[in-house]
């Protein structure tokens, strides 16, 4: 008897049909076929064909028809879902739902796609550059080179370089908008079809580009995550642009890092994979210290703008600006393009001047950020969103002088319409663009998520307090920090600069950032997490359990059994102070070791009855 196993896009395992004596022939892996499952007839992806019959199968059902001879999935990309799924710790149909399979099965809208238009912009790359080019196209089997590009502009053009010699490749990139970049690049140099795959695009559209790309009418495919299972039949390439970014790390279940798995769909395939970033991860940095990744670019062309660094310690009777930031920032000329950067919501925090103590909130402990729309202040906790009047005398001792504490972007807001004699320009939502009409520029305060504006030539950009992003309790926050400068640095006019007003004018970072030495701080922040035992030196995984019942405590010990070998990390209660649910970080130098501790405590979770989900390589530790 004829058997093959199916997987639909759903939260389970793939299932066992029968072939049909007329589907015999016709039948390959990697089809889409239709198949019985739960009283409907459903659509999924052919994934082994076989002829074992387990024990306990029960009575198998026949599978309908198939709906799409020439297989969507080739025998690769089915081992990098099964890859994903094994490494995952997830099951099939999950994984198949992050692929585009659920988009190539919606109706098709045939005809015009709207697409970004091509540059003709001339892109460069440094001479250096060019023999790194001709080393990559030499590779024909899989190895994964590192380019570290000196500027972000050079990650584009080193692409370029590489796809004009090349017939078939997958170009993944953190977000929409470098999708729209890369594509506009790449249309205008080359004259094949590139084909541009992201979730900005409608149903039908993305359908539409799957359905070229599955009939061999697109060579080259440029998409966001899920791009990297793009149904190309055999790439010769693969390249992860800004290969640093968290946006990579899906946020639904199963978690996939995509940039991992376009690494693995290159081993599979046996071709050259490419990651580029001007601020390598951590991660691929020690890959290419110990040889599994080939380290390429030059430096080359590096910018090294001049970094000003501002000491300002926040007390409760200081204003938010310095007196050297502020008269930096008044000293400018008003066709200067300034940019402010505070990485705080809200007003400021409250603290009493009589004991001395913070307002915090009543629920969960945290400082409270006061708030002031026009006349109107209130107090908002950001751990569990409670909102509060604001207070007017101290919760502790009873005390009525409270003063503000530190400040964030509205006070900042104040502060700089005080000082500067030009309009100021809040820009919260990432897509404003500040009137430019007149001559004169205001001066621009944002969030770090200003760096989805399209605002170039800067003379100055101003980083206030930065100091709470180092200290964040997270491995990679230190890392995330100096990447984050060297993103803005683009924005930079010739000869604009950078100020970092700090209240840690010591800390080590600024060192490196002023000198512009990235190689300089990876390493002595890989020498740090080595000492520590901590990511990337060793592997880690989260587990987020909960319940619909009330957890006791019996529970919680009986499920952190000595082999498990670690603690909860934080509880979660409901408002009668049930405890509802905790999570957990297992981390290991030996993946095997960290696998077999995850698969005891999932056993001991299923046998207690509680949910675990899990997120293996969590980005946000
Ligand atoms: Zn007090
Ligand atoms: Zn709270």
């Amino acid at each position: 008897m004829l058997l093959c196993d199916i997987i639909f896009p759903q939260n389970l395992s793939y299932l066992t049909y029968i072939v049909p004596e007329e589907l015999k022939e016709r039948i390959r892996p990697g089809q889409i076929v239709q198949a019985p499952i739960r009283g409907r007839i459903k659509s999924g992806v052919v994934f082994r064909i076989h002829s074992d019959v387990a024990e306990g199968m029960g009575s198998l059902r026949s599978i309908d028809d198939i709906i799409l001879d020439k297989p969507l999935f080739s025998e690769k990309l089915l081992s990098l879902i099964n890859w994903a799924a094994d490494y995952y710790s997830t099951n099939h149909g999950l994984v198949l739902k992050a692929t585009p399979f659920k988009d190539f099965i919606r109706k098709r809208r045939k005809g015009q796609l709207h697409l970004p238009s091509g540059t003709d912009k001339p892109l460069s790359i440094p001479e250096a550059d060019r023999g790194h080019v001709k080393r990559v196209l030499a590779t024909r089997r899989y190895r994964t080179f590192l380019y570290k590009a000196a500027d972000r502009e050079y990650e584009v053009g080193f692409t370029c370089l590489l796809l004009e010699r090349i017939s078939s490749a997958v170009v993944l990139v953190p977000e929409i908008r470098d999708a729209e970049a890369v594509y506009s690049a790449l249309s205008g140099m080359l004259e094949r079809d590139v084909a541009i795959y992201h979730s900005g695009l409608k149903g039908s559209e993305k359908a539409e580009v799957l359905h070229g790309i599955h009939e061999g009418r697109y060579g080259i495919v440029v998409g966001t995550r899920s791009a990297v299972f793009a149904p190309l039949h055999s790439p010769s390439m693969i390249i992860v642009l800004r290969e640093h970014s968290s946006a990579y790390k899906q946020e639904e279940s199963p978690r996939i890092n995509v940039r991992d798995a376009a690494v693995m769909r290159g081993y599979l395939e046996n071709i050259p994979v490419v990651l580029a970033s001007v601020t390598p991860s951590s991660e691929s940095y020690l890959n290419a210290i110990r040889k599994k990744y080939t380290m390429i670019g030059s430096a080359e062309g590096i910018r090294r703008p001049e970094v000003i660094i501002v000491s300002h310690k926040e007390t409760r009777d200081k204003r938010p600006l310095s007196r050297d930031t502020a008269r930096r920032l008044r000293n400018l000329s008003h066709n200067e393009q300034v940019l402010a950067i505070i990485h705080r919501t809200g007003y400021s925090l409250l603290v009493c001047q009589e004991c001395d103590s913070m307002v915090e909130c009543e629920r969960c402990g945290k400082p409270l950020v006061v708030y002031r729309k026009g006349q109107e202040s209130y107090m908002q906790c950001h751990g569990c969103g409670q909102k509060y009047p604001l207070f007017s005398e101290c919760p502790h001792c009873g005390g009525y002088r409270l003063g503000f504490f530190g400040a964030g972007i509205e006070r900042i807001e104040e502060e700089l319409k005080k000082i500067v004699a030009r309009k100021v320009v809040r820009v919260e939502v990432p897509e404003t663009r500040p009137d430019q009409d007149t001559g004169e520029k205001p001066l621009i305060l944002g969030t770090y998520n200003t760096r989805r504006l399209d605002v170039r030539d800067i003379s100055l950009i101003a980083f206030l307090n930065p100091d709470a992003s180092l200290n964040r309790f997270e491995v990679k926050a230190v890392e995330r920090f100096v990447q984050d400068l060297f993103y803005f640095r683009d924005f930079l006019g010739d000869n604009g600069r950078f100020l970092i007003q700090t209240s840690i004018p010591w800390h080590r970072v600024y060192r490196y950032v002023k000198g512009w030495d990235y190689d300089g701080f990876i390493l002595d922040e890989l020498k740090r997490r080595r000492q520590h035992d901590l990511y990337p030196y060793t592997r880690s995984v989260r587990i987020e359990i909960s319940s619909n019942s009330i957890i006791t405590h019996d529970r919680v010990d009986r499920v952190m059994d000595s082999a498990v070998k670690s603690l909860p990390l934080d509880y979660q209660y409901d408002e009668k102070g049930n405890l509802k649910g905790f999570s957990l970080l297992l981390r290991d130098r030996d993946s095997r070791s960290l696998k077999d501790r995850l698969s005891r405590l999932l056993k001991l979770c299923r046998k207690e009855g509680l949910k675990a989900r899990i997120d293996i390589d969590p980005v946000f530790l």
